[in-house]
């Protein structure tokens, strides 16, 4: 595989251009990949070659859509262990987990997709009417850094399983699934065009990829500020829209709720991956005569997230992506002890080299913080008191977000208050997220559901055919 290349119209071809980016390994800070910042003319390439693909790909039987797919994802288990290793170098993922958590558990999603696909009726015979499931066209999928695997195959996966022709251009901070995939589909002998992969800053090329008239569909993971933009450029020709943005999900512990149970999982969930998990349960809501007791085990549990170099076998935090994520987070760490929350673990980020935080949990903090308010993207937990159940569901609804949650308590008394949460997810006690179930976003977290039957049947257009 050579990373300097493109994929388009079934080859690997050289980009226009010779302009290329460095990729950067977080731990060391050196250059561990160059790769090609792609001008309009190989945006242009690539989005005309799906176009041209198009009619082939609907066209194509689902079981040999599936037979092919099955192919390429063969080849991605058989890379999983140098997927894995470089993940890990792009983007800080320890070595000890990325195996497990950055590729496995997205390769079983691939396989997940194909299971459904192949169960799933795309006619039905309704009173009166036949309903189709057809494919929405070309699709643009724009990937971020943090789980570069995952979020490459829940786009590509569906679209491509259900007829759409695709372009894709994976985050530059870890773009090496993406060129695993491409080389992937390859091997499968995909038809010329039915995938094809670019790479270049989302801010170069993000406007083509979601205006271009030959688009149908633009599926977007990333932030929110930049969901907007994707959105508003789409617009213009009414294109289907799916974002997966930011979230603040909130944790809420119940009286008489399992408490270690609750700090396990909200560590869990706000510190690995080093906190880049747009659905981390950042915000801890706790009665307030727990307070103590919650900061004392969080104490206690704290010595499970070791930061440090992610090759070696005892880390369990890396790095963070890039100096811009480093910055920012120190920045957010800096604002909530001038605003006045007290910073009970951790400290101001002092790294000399590699972008590493260690974990920061603020007590004494008010709705009006930033820290409370916006995304923060980093290891840093807030915990928040409440005596009323009534004015914690207010707080734990009162940001723009709305993407996942969590409720520790009796079983009854916690579902009566999930219903309340404003968020496509809320998890209960030990329970946790199912392929099946759809994942994404209320409110400025999104728009459209991955995952499962949703996530499958989001990259289709509904027809109806009236047959009396
Ligand atoms: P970002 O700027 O939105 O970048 C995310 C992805 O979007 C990157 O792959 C980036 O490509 C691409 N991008 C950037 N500008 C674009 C544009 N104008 N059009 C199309 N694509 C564009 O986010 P970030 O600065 O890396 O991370 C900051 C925030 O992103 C976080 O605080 C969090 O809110 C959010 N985030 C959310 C998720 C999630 O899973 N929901 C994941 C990652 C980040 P390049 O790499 O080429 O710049
Ligand atoms: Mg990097």
């Amino acid at each position: 595989m050579n990373f300097e290349q493109i994929y388009v119209g079934g080859k690997w071809i050289n980009p226009s251009s010779s302009t290329l980016m460095d990729v950067i390994n977080p731990s060391t800070e050196e250059v561990y990949l160059t790769i090609p910042r792609s001008s309009p003319e190989d945006v242009d390439a690539a989005i005309q070659a799906a176009f041209d693909a198009k009619e082939l790909w609907k066209n194509t039987p689902l079981d040999e859509r599936i037979t092919l797919l099955s192919k390429a994802l063969q080849y991605m288990e058989e890379n999983q262990q140098d997927l894995a290793l470089a993940i890990s170098r792009e983007m800080g993922s320890p070595i000890s987990s990325a195996l497990k958590v950055q590729v496995q558990g997205p390769l079983r999603n691939f396989g997940n997709y194909l299971a459904l696909a192949e169960e799933t009726p795309f006619v039905e015979e309704h009173q009166g009417y036949l309903l189709y499931r057809d494919p929405v066209g070309v699709v643009s999928c724009m990937t971020p850094w943090n789980y570069p695997l995952n979020q490459v195959i829940q786009k590509v996966i569906p679209a491509l399983v259900t007829g759409n022709t695709v372009v894709l251009k994976p985050s530059s901070e870890s773009p090496s699934p993406a060129f695993y995939l491409a080389e992937a589909f390859h091997q499968a002998n995909l038809p010329a065009g039915v995938f094809n992969m670019i790479t270049g800053k989302g801010s170069d090329v993000g406007e083509q990829l979601s205006s271009d008239p030959r688009i149908d569909m633009v599926s977007f993971t990333g932030s929110t500020k930049v969901g907007k933009e994707i959105q508003h450029h789409a617009a213009e020709t009414i294109k289907k829209v799916a974002l997966e943005l930011g979230g603040k999900s909130p944790a809420i512990l119940l009286d008489g709720g399992d408490v270690d149970l609750a700090v396990k999982r909200v560590m869990n969930s706000c510190f690995y991956n080093s906190g880049q998990t747009c659905s981390a349960f950042t915000r801890f809501f706790v009665p307030a005569h727990l307070e103590q007791e919650v900061i004392d085990k969080i104490k206690e549990s704290i010595s499970h997230y070791q930061t440090g170099d992610p090759e070696k076998e005892d880390t369990k935090l890396g790095p963070l992506v890039s100096k811009g994520r480093y910055d920012s987070v120190k920045e957010y760490i800096e604002s909530g002890i001038e605003e006045g929350a007290e910073l009970v673990l951790g400290e101001i980020p002092q790294a000399e080299k590699g972008f590493f935080v260690e974990p920061c949990v603020f007590t004494k903090v008010t709705s009006d913080m930033k820290i409370a308010k916006e995304e923060i993207f980093g290891p840093v937990l807030s915990l928040f008191t409440y005596d009323d159940l009534d004015e914690v569901i207010e707080e734990a609804n009162a940001t723009p977000y709305g993407l996942s949650g969590a409720v520790f308590g009796e079983k009854k008394e916690a579902i009566a208050l999930a219903e309340k949460i404003e968020t496509g997810n809320v998890h209960i006690n030990e329970n946790t997220s199912v392929f099946q179930a759809p994942f994404g976003g209320y409110k400025q977290s999104g728009i459209g559901r991955e995952s499962g039957r949703h996530g499958l049947l989001e990259f289709t257009e509904i027809k109806a055919v009236f047959t009396g």
